[in-house]
């Protein structure tokens, strides 16, 4: 294994939508051991309030919170994010050259936010596909073609397809969610006192309901672009601890 391989990858158009969508669950990976990175595909810039200094200075000092091995920005354009052979190109080559076994996207068109999400989405599929293509080296700056194992879905709440994704599981952030909020607020140039009191709401909320489904406190939902692949059933369920099971009220212990 190089010193640049990576586990898993969370790659997302804007500096903060990978902590704010599954902060958590970057840090739980963390946690068990994985080498988990984040690629931002743009420097997120301009905004109201950011300067490239301030959301470069916010996005290393987010990725240090959750502990990622490592996180990298892309120079593809903010507000202008299109899935095309370029910038498909360019998300691949980061995948070739750290060798990922999971791939993560977010998912859904978000009509009231910005449109980059669900391009990224694009590119994040196209891009996992093109990671294995051979005899094109040249595309990908000269990188070895690498096929990646997974594509895990992050759906997003304000979605327009929120709720349709099929083959949902959801991971257990309760012992990391301070650290995801703290992540999360270091992005100051984006959030003053007022709105990041409101971030924070409606974070807590998400992951409170998405947690809830599965008896967890605090849950991130993820998807699958395919049904879930099961070998021995049995052992596959039997393995999950009964508390992760549905129970309403929460069960105690
Ligand atoms: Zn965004």
């Amino acid at each position: 294994m190089s010193d640049q391989t990576l586990d898993i990858i969370f790659a997302m158009p804007h500096p903060d939508d990978v902590e704010i969508t599954c902060g958590g669950t970057v840090a739980k990976l963390v946690s068990q051991g994985h080498r988990v990175g984040i690629l931002h595909m743009t420097n997120g810039e301009p905004t109201p309030r950011g300067t490239l200094e301030t959301r470069m200075r916010e996005l290393h000092e987010a990725a240090e919170i959750l502990g990622v091995a490592h996180v990298e920005v892309l120079p593809l354009t903010n507000r202008e994010l299109m899935d095309c052979p370029e910038t498909r190109y360019a998300v691949a080559t980061v995948f070739r050259r750290h060798r990922p076994r999971i791939v993560v996207s977010m998912v859904g068109r978000t009509p009231a936010a910005s449109p980059d999400h669900y391009q990224g989405q694009l590119i994040v599929e196209a891009a996992r596909f093109c990671s294995q293509l051979t005899k094109w080296d040249d595309r990908f700056d000269g990188t070895e073609p690498h096929r990646i194992d997974w594509l895990w879905y992050r759906p997003v709440v304000i979605s327009a397809e929120h709720g349709q994704w099929h083959s949902t599981f959801v991971v257990d952030v309760s012992d990391v969610h301070e650290q995801k909020l703290a992540a999360i607020s270091a992005y100051r140039s984006q959030f003053d006192e007022a709105r990041l009191e409101k971030v924070l709401h409606r974070v807590r909320s998400i992951d409170g309901a998405e947690g809830t489904r599965c008896g967890f406190k605090y849950g991130e939902l993820f998807a699958l672009p395919h049904p879930w692949p099961v070998e021995d059933p049995a052992k596959h369920f039997l393995g999950i601890q009964a508390s992760a099971s549905m129970s309403y009220p929460p069960r105690s212990g």
